[in-house]
């Protein structure tokens, strides 16, 4: 399937880490190791770039990054509008602080917060009806992977993705992320990441339409760094990453961005 038409995003999860006291000279490293300069916005149209931060610090991080046309994103968010619910945050809630992305179903929330499907498609439902673009999140774990389940793992995890997005897939992005990769220093070669990628469009391309899977646009996640990042991008399927401990180092991930520029 052609890959011209399908932009480049190169985003960072912060998970939890940083303080507010980090972010002007994040940002400052980031955006002058990147090439990237306020007056010129547009040179980050070539790929675009995002920081999934914790809540405490979007709305500087999206002050800083938004005047480099850098995106700002939460890493979770409640399916509920509002109400008795604890320590939740709401979709209306990040737009108010100007937030219009979130991740949806990291492995972190699924493994450790209990986020089943069933969760992980109401916030993709709940996403959709808000205007946040959701980055749903998925992948199997290294005993799945040995279990020979990876396929029909990743199929139930997207399936409910796809269903919950019911007639506006076209507006998410698929971020296949193995377990056994994400945090080891174990990242899929781009062989195994891109089987597994074919295998998602191909699945959307059953359930969505051709058009709609050629347009999609899904990351990898797991131990991608700045050495190995040109091979998997390299790979017809893999539109980007979504990348942990190297987007903390401003200069790593600078050089990733600057890797994915076509
Ligand atoms: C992640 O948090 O989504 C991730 C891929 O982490 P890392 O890059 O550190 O493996």
């Amino acid at each position: 399937m052609a890959t011209s038409t399908r932009r480049r995003l190169m985003a960072g999860n912060w998970k939890m880490n940083k303080t507010n006291a980090d972010l002007s000279a994040f940002f400052e490293a980031f955006c002058r190791e990147a090439g990237l300069s306020k007056s010129s916005a547009a040179s980050s149209s070539e790929i675009e770039i995002l920081f999934a931060a914790p809540f405490t610090l979007l709305s500087k991080t999206n002050e800083l990054a938004a005047p480099f046309g850098i995106h700002t994103a939460a890493q979770n968010i409640h399916f509920e509008e509002n109400g008795a619910f604890t320590g939740e945050t709401s979709t209306t809630m990040l737009k108010d602080v100007g937030i219009h992305w979130t991740l949806v179903g990291h492995s972190e929330r699924r493994q450790y917060f209990a986020e089943s499907d069933e969760t992980v498609a109401k916030k993709i439902t709940k996403c959709l009806s808000s205007g946040i673009t959701p980055i749903a999140c998925l992948g199997e774990t290294r005993a799945e992977r040995e279990s020979g389940t990876t396929e029909s793992v990743v199929e139930r995890q997207l399936l409910a993705i796809l269903n919950a997005a019911s007639t506006q897939v076209e507006k998410i992005v698929i971020a296949y992320e193995p377990v056994w990769a994400i945090g080891t220093g174990l990242a899929a070669t781009s062989a195994q990441a891109q089987d597994v990628h074919r295998f998602i469009r191909a699945i959307v391309a059953k359930k969505s339409g051709e058009k709609i899977a050629s347009e999609i646009r899904i990351l990898y996640g797991g131990s991608a760094n700045a050495a190995n990042i040109a091979e998997l991008l390299s790979q017809p399927d893999i539109d980007g990453a979504l990348v942990g401990g190297a987007s903390l180092k401003p200069a790593e991930f600078a050089q990733m961005v600057i890797k994915g520029r076509r």
